[in-house]
């Protein structure tokens, strides 16, 4: 609650918790199945450096932003159990979360189980297609909330 009492939307809130607290979970799912480079680890999707594809694919724009902005960490995950994990690892104060319905349905659901002051704040962000394989994000508003509160347009 503010001065104001007007309580913060979870857009200002999240733009509250600084870029270094902050991490991105996305689903990898995202990556072009046909052709993706990218290595799957215990931690997540690992991106290759010099894939192709890093500037037209949703995941190689989005964690190139978050990784430019500072962000604590990003993982590209098979499913939520995997996202749950990192999140518990990490601890982030925020977390912006790329998912299909049923798993942002999930992952909150999860985080509503945490006590409520170290709740972090969330942001989550559906896809715009899903259906487990080439999925689709709206990359430019994935990168307008990437960067709420930072001084990067
Ligand atoms: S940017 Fe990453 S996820 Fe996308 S195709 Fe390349 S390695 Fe795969």
């Amino acid at each position: 609650m503010r001065a104001d009492n007007r309580v913060l939307t979870e857009e200002e809130a999240f733009a509250r918790v600084p870029v270094g607290e902050r991490v991105l979970l996305l689903p990898h799912c995202l990556r072009p199945s046909e052709d993706c480079p990218g290595k799957v680890t215990r931690d997540g999707l690992q991106c290759t450096p010099d894939c192709p594809h890093r500037e037209s694919c949703a995941i190689g724009v989005l964690r190139d932003e978050a990784e430019r902005l500072g962000y604590k960490g990003v993982c590209v995950a098979p499913g939520g159990a995997m996202a749950l994990r990192f999140v518990k690892e990490v601890a982030p104060k925020g977390i912006l979360a790329v998912a299909c319905y049923k798993e942002l349905l999930e992952g909150v659901q999860a985080v509503e189980e945490v006590p409520a002051g170290e709740k972090p704040a969330i942001l989550t962000l559906p896809l715009l297609r899903d259906g487990c394989v080439d999925t689709e994000v709206d990359a430019d508003e994935a990168l307008r909330l990437l960067r709420l509160g930072t001084k990067h347009p």
